[in-house]
């Protein structure tokens, strides 16, 4: 028993001297861990202004392994990566975060987001939106729904497209109707194409059902059933799209004289057409306003009068060129000359332009084809903005 006393006796402070060893041990050990992850940036930081960025990654890599605070130096890394256009390494950066697994919610939701921007900058559509998709739920939600819209856009997928509006409608991230109108008139024209016009048509009533205050499926619309031989009901769409959304009428006016000649409502027409010109002197309007009255007068001299009518109003380089065309000149054998040199010169003044990025084209575009923003084309013409 005594002998046994004594051995614990001489058992305990030992015990305290191995446990004060072991402490200073780990001490030792982590002072050097401490040491060795900053020697570890310096190095990458070394490798980087050597412009030997794959060993300055993999000295990154090994300090961050060595000290998980160094995950905002990974963040700027891979930033700094995507922004040179080195996806590979951006994508290598991020994907190593996701792998950690003590990194935090919201840091995990970064890089998965980071890590989506990277594939999207790289054209890798499909891992891009397999990236965006996971981050439904999260704080980047409101972001990656905007990027997977413009993925389905750039690819055409317009139900997916529609999901993805839909959702963000509902969940109040603006007001999306217009869009979801677009989309509907996109497949609408799809199926037009292939000869599909009653499930074209049916598409089109929905489009003008969920934004009756957008003009595009009304236009569409009329297009159709002139199409289908309806210029009564096409009149009749285009008089509504008047009432709704008169300032895309321009867009419409050269399908109105077109529709109004064909059911004999010439008169009508034309009233509507010089009332919203009134309001609007838009050189579209102008124009059918012409063609209308030549028609009725059967001569196109009576027209050219709305052309010096127009001039009085704007001082319109196009409107000059038109009335001029129909004059004779003291010079007349050089009448053509002179017209090709006007003509020319008022061909951009006719073009249409982007209001967001100044793209301009012959034809009149709902999505920008240079920015992709919808609606960002006014029904006017470049000289009358
Ligand atoms: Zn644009």
């Amino acid at each position: 028993m005594e002998f046994d006393l004594s051995w614990i006796f001489l058992g305990l402070p030992l015990a305290f001297g191995l446990g004060w060893f072991a402490s200073r041990f780990d001490l030792r050990q982590m002072r050097e861990e401490n040491r060795r992850a900053p020697k570890a940036y310096f190095k990458g930081l070394n490798y980087l202004l050597n412009e030997q960025q794959d060993q300055a990654i993999d000295a990154f890599i090994e300090a961050v392994q060595n000290d998980p605070d160094t995950t905002e130096l990974h963040f700027a890394l891979g930033n700094l990566f995507r922004r040179r256009g080195e996806y590979n390494r951006a994508v290598r950066v991020h994907e190593h975060l996701l792998s950690r697994g003590d990194l935090s919610r919201a840091d995990r939701e970064r890089a998965q987001h980071a890590l989506a921007l990277d594939f999207l900058k790289a054209g890798l559509l499909d891992r891009a939106e397999d990236a965006l998709r996971r981050l439904e739920g999260s704080a980047f939600e409101g972001q990656a729904r905007m990027a997977l819209l413009a993925i389905y856009e750039r690819s055409r997928d317009w139900p997916q497209a529609s999901d993805i509006a839909r959702r963000m409608h509902d969940a109040q991230q603006g007001d999306f109707s217009t869009r979801l109108a677009h989309y509907l008139c996109e497949q609408a024209l799809a199926l037009a194409a292939h000869g599909e016009l009653p499930a074209a048509q049916a598409l089109l009533e929905q489009a003008l059902a969920t934004a009756p205050q957008a003009p595009r499926a009304r236009i569409e619309l009329a297009r159709l059933q002139q199409r289908q031989g309806q210029p009564e009901a096409a009149f009749d769409t285009l008089q509504a799209l008047a009432q709704a959304a008169p300032a895309a009428l321009p867009l419409a006016a050269p399908l109105l004289v077109e529709t109004a000649t064909a059911t004999g409502q010439a008169p009508q027409a034309q009233a509507l057409l010089q009332h919203h010109y009134e309001v609007m002197p838009s050189l579209d309007l102008l124009e059918a306003v012409v063609a209308l009255e030549a028609a009725n007068a059967n001569t196109a001299a009576v027209g050219r009068e709305w052309y010096v009518r127009h001039l009085e109003r704007e001082p319109s380089l196009v409107a000059a060129t038109k009335w001029l065309a129909g004059e004779t000149l003291t010079h007349e054998q050089f009448h053509p000359q002179i017209q090709r040199a006007l003509e020319q010169a008022a061909k951009p003044l006719t073009r249409y332009r982007c209001a967001a990025c100044g793209f301009e084209a012959r034809q009149h575009f709902w999505q920008c084809p240079g920015c992709q923003t919808w609606d960002s084309y006014p029904a006017r013409r470049v000289e009358e903005l």
